[in-house]
């Protein structure tokens, strides 16, 4: 039996490296697909089905760890030539079927192809797994095609599709597998799998704890989302830019219009930085950044959760909140049109103030 332990003086495993264990969260799932892979009775097509980033592919790979290991078969061990090579991606015996390009399909006679070859599978050890990933771009011929493969398949054969909605898979599809679903993360999972990912493969600069704090609550319960925020050095100057809006737009005209030495002016300046080609394309996308991370503050707010770190609440009530939120609505409009983004923040800053004015009044009175 394989333990936590044996992996002591490996290298730090990446998520998905020591089996099911090693996925974070998702206990009702896990337990499932456990008990069925140590009773040697997976269902062979197997539907795993939620939110992007919560750890289906890292599921799936752990699942071909359990059908391939040599040590702990049926649980995965982490270690052995086998679990590593999975968690590397270079076992033969499990095969990603994508789309040639993100968001295409998968073409028909690439499932064609797999159809036939899968009559002579499995190719290394016992098993052979077949992840489609995502199963939504399975389109009705290529489904056509792997129907009956799907429905039957030779002794050792499994399909894992992952799926983030049960709405976007074909029937034929659907009725021929087992759903597993996925839920989101608690933001200690996220934590937790962000920190693993960051050991097993440690970015060029170190990422400071306030963007990993910053990025963990912005994932909504997607550890990848996190990850990739994580990552993101422009991530720091953006929030920063968000405080001084902030700040800005309570303490008025002013402030909201004091040139560069303002705190408004000196986050702008950094969040904007760089050469004058493409200046007004990218403090678009910085006044977009803006708005996404404080919109997302104020629904966190809504919901009665905690906002951001070192964000005061732009209003005290709900609907002052909400009126926030509709003042940031307008602005990203104005930016999709294209609208000069410090005008369209200024404006939207005006009328935040102005919010947060009418519902200190409305309190006193
Ligand atoms: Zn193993």
């Amino acid at each position: 039996m394989a333990s936590a332990n044996d992996t002591a003086g490996m290298p730090a495993a990446g998520p998905g490296l020591g089996g099911l264990a090693s996925v974070r969260g998702h206990a009702v799932a896990k337990a499932q697909l456990a008990r069925a892979l140590e009773r040697g009775q997976l269902h062979h097509a197997l539907l795993l089905v939620g939110p992007r980033g919560v750890g289906k592919a890292t599921t799936a790979r752990a699942i071909a760890a359990a059908l391939h290991c040599s040590v702990a078969r049926g649980r995965g061990c982490g270690r052995c030539s086998a679990c590593q090579r999975i968690a590397a991606n270079l076992h033969a015996g499990v095969e990603w079927v994508a789309p040639e390009a993100p968001g295409g399909k998968i073409k028909v006679e690439l499932a064609r192809e797999l159809a036939a070859r899968l009559q002579l599978a499995p190719f290394e050890g016992d098993a052979h797994v077949v992840v489609f990933d995502p199963a939504e771009a399975l389109t009705e011929q290529a489904t056509n095609a792997l129907l009956k493969t799907l429905e039957e398949p030779r002794p050792g054969v499994h399909f894992l599709l992952i799926a983030q909605a049960l709405d976007g898979i074909l029937p034929t599809i659907l009725s021929r597998c087992a759903i597993v679903r996925f839920g989101r993360l608690d933001d200690d999972e996220v934590a937790a799998t962000l920190g693993d990912a960051l050991v097993a493969t440690p970015p060029p600069e170190p990422v400071p704890p306030s963007r990993q704090a910053l990025a963990v609550r912005m994932a909504d319960g997607s550890a990848g989302v996190a990850i990739t925020l994580a990552l993101d050095a422009s991530l720091d100057a953006i929030h920063d830019l968000v405080r001084a809006a902030a700040a800005a737009a309570s303490a008025g005209e002013a402030e909201i219009f004091g040139g560069d030495a303002t705190p408004l002016g000196q986050a702008w300046s950094a969040a904007t930085a760089g050469p004058t080609t493409g200046k007004p394309a990218r403090e678009r996308a910085a006044a977009q950044r803006l708005a996404e991370l404080w919109l997302l503050d104020l629904r966190e707010r809504i919901r009665g959760r905690a906002g951001l770190p070192e964000l005061p609440a732009a209003a005290e009530d709900r609907a002052g909140l909400l009126r926030v939120t509709e003042s940031l609505f307008a602005m990203q409009q104005r930016l999709d049109r294209n609208a000069n983004a410090k005008l369209s923040l200024e404006q939207a800053l005006l009328e935040i103030g102005a919010t947060q004015r009418r519902s200190r009044a409305d309190a006193r009175a």
